[in-house]
Order: structure tokens, then sequence, then C-alpha cells
């Protein structure tokens, strides 16, 4: 089976976003980029079913500039076959990032697509869904635990409350959660290594998908700053307190 994962060059968790200073969106200029968080997890799972011969071969695929060949690097380092970038400097929305991945799966016919949860620049959560709804596959969100079955897929989703077990059939699209494991360092030997692994540059028009934004940014805008708090020397103040406050 062939597993093909998504990944988005996003600012770096441990950034602090700054916001423009026209409020037209968040500073990129001089700010460390990586690989999403949650698409870390998703090669790292996809290269655990290779090991346990789930799986023989891993693709990944990134959407964006040319920089994000830095972040397929890195998952050609962690473990991944080889790439593909579909190469825009535009921002692309989820819709059209899931039209262009389903251009890539209609190509590569992976049994499977792993993908994050969600982006944490945007935080859409949508892209994962939306393939799954254009190419009729069915879906395993937010994975906390992944159990191949001959033909099948046995994904626990962190839902509201608990946990809930879905069986998939093959091929379908699963979107990976925090829990799901711990992504691998790369070593330096096989970072050495993946400077050899095929990269294959296309662009949005090679899958016939328009990137043109349907969404429209009205502002984009620091939140609020926290008031201080206020500390009280015993319960009976902080009872007091709430009382005074209304919220006992
Ligand atoms: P989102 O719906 O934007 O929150 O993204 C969910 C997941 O879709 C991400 O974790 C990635 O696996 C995938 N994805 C979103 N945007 C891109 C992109 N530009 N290139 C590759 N994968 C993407």
């Amino acid at each position: 089976m062939k597993i093909l994962v998504p990944v988005k060059r996003v600012i770096d968790y441990n950034v602090k976003p700054r916001v423009k200073a026209d409020g037209t969106g968040v500073d990129l200029a001089n700010v460390k980029m990586s690989m999403n968080p949650f698409d870390e997890i998703a090669v790292e799972e996809a290269i655990r079913m290779k090991e346990k011969g789930a799986a023989n071969e891993i693709v990944v695929v990134s959407v964006g500039p040319a920089k994000a060949q830095e972040t397929l690097r890195t998952a050609l380092a962690m473990g991944a076959d080889r790439a593909i970038l579909v190469q825009t400097d535009d921002m692309v929305e989820p819709l059209a990032v899931a039209k262009i991945l389903k251009g890539v799966a209609d190509e590569e016919e992976p049994g499977l697509v792993i993908l994050g949860k969600q982006a944490i620049d945007d935080d859409c959560n949508q892209t994962g869904q939306m393939l799954a709804a254009l190419m009729g596959r069915p879906q395993g969100t937010f994975a906390s635990a992944i159990e191949y079955e001959e033909g099948h897929l046995r994904v626990t989703r962190e839902v509201d409350g608990g946990f809930e077990t879905v069986r998939l059939a093959l091929p379908a699209i699963v979107t990976a959660d925090l829990r799901l494991n711990e992504p691998r360092y790369a070593s330096l030997p096989n970072i050495m290594k993946a400077k050899s692994k095929p990269v294959t540059v296309r662009s949005p028009s090679d899958y016939g998908v328009d990137i043109a934004p349907r969404l429209t940014v009205l502002k984009v805008s620091e939140p609020p700053l926290r008031q201080a708090g206020i500390k009280v020397p015993d319960v009976e103040t902080l009872v007091a307190k709430l009382k005074e406050l209304g919220v006992a």
C-alpha cells in the first residue's frame, strides 16, 4: 500500500506571531517556519505503518512556495520515500488544497491519505474532510490510534467526552490528532540521504485547479490584552469577591 501525506509549511509553533502594522495578516518576514506539527505526526504514523509492513511507499506532498521544499526534505529525512511540491506563492485556501490533493491522489492512487487534523496557521480543520468528500472515500478524523487490518483500518477518534472507534474500508482518509504518536527526529545520516531523494515540482494548473481565493480577510488584529488579576488573602475574601462580581 502507498501512503500519501500532505505536509504544510507554517510559522513555527514556538514563534509568537506578530500582526502586520496595517492589519492585513501575520508578519512572516524573517520568521522561523517549520512543518505543521500535526503533519509531523502524520508522517511518523505513515513511517510506523511502513516499518510494520502495512505500507511499502510514502509520498509526501506540499502546496506552497519553493521554500516548502525544506519542509518536504524534513519529511524525507524522517523516512518518506519521495516528494511532490505543488508550487505557488499565493495563499491557497483549504478547498483549493483539497482539490489539488485530489488531483495528486488520482494520479498516485494511494491506499491511505494521512493529513494533520489542522494547520496551526489558519486553524481551519477542513482539508481532510473536504478531500474525503471530493474523493468519495471514508474518513477517520482526529485519530489517536490507527490499526491496519487487511483492506481495512481501525481508527480510534478523539471526540467530545471520549473515544470513538471506526472501521474504514481502504482507500481512506485519516487526520492525525496530537496523541497519535511522538514524531522522531531525523538522524544526520538520514538528513544526508534525504538530499538525494526525488522531489517532483508541479503547479496547481497541472491539476486544473483554480486557486483564486473565495474568502476576503477584512482585518487581522491582536487579541485584547488580559487584565491583571488580584491576590486575595483567604478563601472568605475570595468568595466575597466572587459574589461582588456576580460569579458565585
Ligand atoms: P487545515 O484544513 O488548513 O487546518 O489543514 C489540515 C491539514 O491539511 C494539514 O495538517 C495538512 O496535512 C493539510 N494541508 C493543509 N494545507 C496544506 C498545504 N498547503 N500543503 C499540504 N498540505 C496541506
